[in-house]
């Protein structure tokens, strides 16, 4: 082999490398690409809008829109509607809006299932004319009766052999409004004593009295899901049907319809695992009973593991997909740390949120050798690692605020904050020294009287050293706010595995804690809804959306550093 052979071969393993599948669906997508199977990559977000998505929402967002992304290719965004009783408009906006948000961009237009709601009609038909669905009079207990269980081969419907004249006759006056829910189903003819119980003469098409969100009242007979699915993505063109490993069992049946219809295209549909965190609840179902039962205050709770509540609590988009590309795809499904998620966010917000000084359970700080009228700016940067942040300017004054576990008056060793007759470093200013602790009839610490060394402004004391750095504000000259302060919604890490008690009983009663006197650096007045910052030694902020020119409202995002782990083994 010469070496020019040689040299294209090693160029040609670096090729292969950039474009490294980075999950077995990748991989899939790689070899129909090369093999030919298709030449154009259609994916597609398929949410019912039954709520609010969650994380677990974000992991498909995130496989479905990158798959596409990665391949050239487009993704659909595709309400699955074909239960317009637990279905809404305000479900619809939200989960567009959450999409948008985490940076995606679906193909086309906005897509139903009900779109499709004519198609599918008429497929059921071909199916009926081919002699492989009728109309079943079971009633649902009976037909449950019928279909056996995981031991029992079914039995065959007694309805099951009327013919394609009497089908087609029956599946009309169902859609024309004959019958009253539950008198009838149209049922697929495949094979009552499958072992797959999916193919067990499924139901196609249930009468079902309601209005749609949708199409109005066209409609009394509504597709169920697995009817609905496969064919939606092939009238769509979808390539790669990307969805949750409980489908693994519906996929025999997924085909069997491709397969039985005149559908334009073949998709062919592949299961991953789904994404479970500890200390949380992934499941709409769930969450809407936090809501519904007022344990949580809304879908978007910053408590809430949904993308909306996230967003509020001050996730960022790109911590979010971050997140999602580290945990990987696979065929099982796992739980990760929830400390996976917040050192999501806690990386972005370090590099990206600038800083600022609020002090959350304020102590009274008089410096008494500091003239009551005069008011001194110092310039802090608003990010230590990255000037191009630029800087900000926070007023020194004669009544200050303190954090009150800054201050011991019987300080533990190694302290290194205040207490009497110690002097700390006031972030960005003076060094100040604890002369005298006034108290309250109760005992409890009120204020402290401390003076200021006028020499240490930019400068180190002479012939002292302070003990540590502590954040401070200006009692005179700053904003009032509320902080809320975060944590695990549930006590349990598994709220689902305890088959005593249900999960609302392991809501953890300290997930919220509301501070009412806390109080910011003056320049964040007028901050906005969605702003985030680093308060110095606090932790990760975001302005909610409910704050106002009257009062500032700030979430807690996350902690500067893991604390739960330390907390968890005691
Ligand atoms: P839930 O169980 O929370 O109600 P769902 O699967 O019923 O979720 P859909 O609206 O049907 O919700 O989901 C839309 C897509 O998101 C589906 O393809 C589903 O497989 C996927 N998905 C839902 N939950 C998760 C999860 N926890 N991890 C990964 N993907 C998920
Ligand atoms: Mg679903």
């Amino acid at each position: 082999m010469s070496s020019g052979n040689r040299l294209s071969g090693h160029m040609h393993t670096m090729s292969e490398n950039d474009i490294k599948p980075s999950n077995f669906i990748h991989q899939i997508i790689e070899d129909d690409l090369k093999n030919g199977v298709h030449n154009k990559v259609v994916t597609s977000f398929p949410p019912e809008p039954n709520g609010y998505l969650h994380i677990g929402h974000a992991k498909s967002i995130c496989l479905n829109f990158g798959t596409a992304e990665r391949f050239g290719g487009v993704c659909n965004l595709r309400f699955d509607d074909t239960n317009p009783e637990k279905e809404s408009q305000e479900y619809i906006d939200s989960i567009l809006s959450d999409v948008s948000w985490l940076g995606f961009k679906w193909d086309g237009d906005i897509r139903y299932t009900s779109d499709y709601f004519d198609e599918l009609y008429a497929y059921a038909v071909h199916l009926i004319k081919a002699g492989k669905a009728y109309i079943c009079d079971l009633s649902p207990e009976q037909a449950r009766d019928y279909r056996g269980d995981f031991v029992t081969p079914g039995r065959n419907s007694p309805f099951r052999d009327r013919s394609v004249e009497e089908n087609l006759e029956l599946f009309e006056k169902m859609k024309n409004g004959a019958f009253e829910p539950g008198a009838c189903a149209l049922r697929a003819k495949i094979d009552m004593t499958a072992p797959n119980m999916n193919l067990r003469d499924p139901m196609l098409y249930r009468i079902l009295n309601m209005s749609h969100h949708q199409t109005g009242d066209k409609w009394c007979i509504y597709p169920i899901y697995d009817f609905a699915h496969g064919q939606s993505d092939a009238l769509e063109g979808v390539t790669h049907s990307i969805c949750t490993l409980e489908f693994e069992d519906h996929r025999p049946l997924y085909d069997w319809f491709i397969e039985n219809l005149p559908v334009p295209v073949t998709p062919r549909q592949y299961e991953f695992g789904r994404l479970n965190i500890n200390y949380t609840v992934t499941s709409k179902r769930k969450l809407k009973q936090l809501v519904d039962e007022g344990v949580v205050n809304s879908w978007d709770d910053p408590r809430m593991p949904t993308i909306s509540g996230l967003r509020r609590r001050g996730y960022t988009p790109a911590s979010i997909r971050n997140f999602c590309d580290s945990i990987g795809v696979t065929r099982s499904n796992g739980t990760v740390d929830m400390g996976m998620l917040e050192a999501a966010v806690r990386e972005d917000l370090d590099k990206n949120a600038p800083r600022a000084m609020c002090v959350t359970r304020p102590l009274k700080v008089t410096i008494t050798n500091y003239p009551e009228s005069e008011e001194e700016w110092f310039d802090l940067p608003k990010h230590p690692k990255d000037d191009s942040m630029g800087m900000r300017t926070v007023p020194f004054t004669r009544n200050l605020l303190i954090e009150q576990e800054d201050f011991a008056e019987i300080p533990p060793r190694k302290w290194k904050r205040l207490t009497q007759g110690v002097a700390v470093r006031l972030r960005g200013s003076y060094v100040i020294t604890c002369e005298e602790v006034i108290k309250d009839d109760a005992g409890n610490v009120v204020e402290l009287k401390c003076t200021y060394d006028e020499a240490t402004k930019g400068a180190n004391p002479e012939g002292y050293k302070p003990k540590g750095v502590i954040h401070w504000v200006s009692a005179d000259n700053s904003v009032p706010c509320e902080v809320r302060l975060y944590d695990r919604l549930f006590t349990e890490e598994n709220p689902d595995g305890d088959k005593e008690r249900s999960f609302l009983e392991l809501v953890n009663p300290d997930s919220l804690v509301v501070l009412t006197e806390a109080r910011a650096e003056v320049g964040l007045k007028g901050s906005v809804a969605e702003t985030r910052f680093q308060f110095e030694r606090t932790g990760y902020f975001s302005v909610d959306k409910t704050s106002s020119d009257e009062k500032l409202v700030f979430n807690r995002t996350v902690g500067l550093r893991d604390s739960w782990v330390k907390v968890q083994q005691g």
